[in-house]
């Protein structure tokens, strides 16, 4: 008897505080459902569900293809994936923010790309305009380091024609805009150059990015992040500095960077992140703080409250102060009665 349900292993259910999503990691894409549902798929995978033939949550995950009724024999064909992550590189991304003065690229770029496995990504990123003389030198730089792959990201200037001036770089971001456009592979935005905001647009549904955010931060972990002085800092926004970038010391380097433990601490051990039905697909760069009792905490609050599953855009957004929640360097504090009751006014 077919009474057996087994979701496939590429389908994840992620509870939220609120509500719920099902991540297709094959399809990258994400459906939202409803909590009990996500209880009923993570209590049931793989179980004999024939009391609940016919009933709704059956339906909808079969109609949905997120997995299928079997026998108790074929259960065993489908074994649960790997969430295991690993990768050849030393460093995933480096973001080397650059000023006009080309701050000694060469040099950090011949010590990133010495090697095939050493660096996979570098972004550059110019908050200050850069002429068209000096953005063509640094064109030059990237040329000389094939095996990284370069994002550029540039404030904008009327003055410089960009698509005559790209080369060799997979996206070419120009901030601040007159409007927004993309033309010959340059992605024009009015929006400023940030690195704190948070979007959906942003987000990646798929089997690396879950696996990865199982065990580390996704936005942190393997990245370097150099100033325009030369200082590798934590954060773009609080800039505290780790060290002087020096080539021959890159080992050194990557030794302090993964004993500030951002590497390796997914968003399941920060609040409120660990709340959220987004933690495994969210690589939010906001700075992270520790407490003196070792928990962790956002320094800013995000765009999206979990707790009433809603984006501050949209309408009947409240802030985590106005739900009754209270999260600082004193701990995470929900008052669940005040949450309740916002959430039965909002959603039935
Ligand atoms: S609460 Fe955390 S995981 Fe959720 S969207 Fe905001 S930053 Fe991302």
């Amino acid at each position: 008897m077919n009474n057996y349900l087994k979701i496939f292993a590429t389908v994840q259910p992620v509870l939220g505080y609120t509500r719920s999503v099902i991540y297709d990691l094959v399809k990258e894409s994400y459906d939202f459902i409803p909590n009990d549902l996500c209880e009923f798929i993570m209590s049931n995978d793989g179980r004999d569900v024939g009391e609940f033939l016919g009933d709704d949550y059956i339906d909808v995950i079969i109609k949905n293809k997120w997995g299928i009724l079997c026998s108790a024999y074929e259960v065993a064909f489908f074994p649960p994936m790997s969430l295991n992550w690993e990768q050849p590189y030393l460093i995933n991304n480096a973001l080397i923010l650059i000023n006009e003065d080309g701050n000694g690229l060469f040099q950090i770029l011949s010590s990133l790309g010495a090697n095939p496995i050493l660096c996979k990504y570098v972004t550059l990123v110019a908050f200050q305009y850069i002429d068209e003389t000096k953005l063509k030198i640094v064109f030059d730089i990237i040329d000389n380091f094939p095996y990284i792959t370069f994002d550029v990201y540039l404030t904008f200037s009327r003055e410089i024609n960009y698509s005559a001036v790209k080369r060799n770089v997979k996206n070419m971001v120009i901030f601040s805009a007159d409007k927004d456009l993309k033309s010959n592979d340059v992605i024009y935005t009015s929006n400023a150059i940030e690195f704190d905001f948070i979007s959906p647009s942003y987000f990646n549904c798929n089997v690396s990015t879950f696996a990865e955010s199982q065990h580390h931060n996704i936005y942190y972990n393997s990245k370097i992040i150099i100033d325009e002085n030369n200082y590798v800092i934590n954060n773009v926004q609080s800039r505290n500095r780790i060290a002087l970038f020096e080539p021959h010391k890159l080992h050194e380097i990557l030794y302090l960077l993964k004993a500030e433990n951002l590497w390796d601490l997914p968003k399941d051990q920060i609040d409120v992140c660990k709340t959220c039905e987004f933690r495994y697909m969210c690589s939010d760069m906001c700075q992270i703080i520790k407490r003196t009792d070792g928990s962790f905490f956002r320094s800013k609050e995000c765009l999206y409250n979990p707790f009433i599953a809603k984006w501050s855009f949209e309408k009947d957004y409240m802030n985590l102060i106005t739900c009754g929640i209270k999260c600082d360097i004193n701990g995470l504090n929900v008052n669940t009665e005040i949450v309740k009751e916002i959430v039965k006014n909002l959603y039935f």
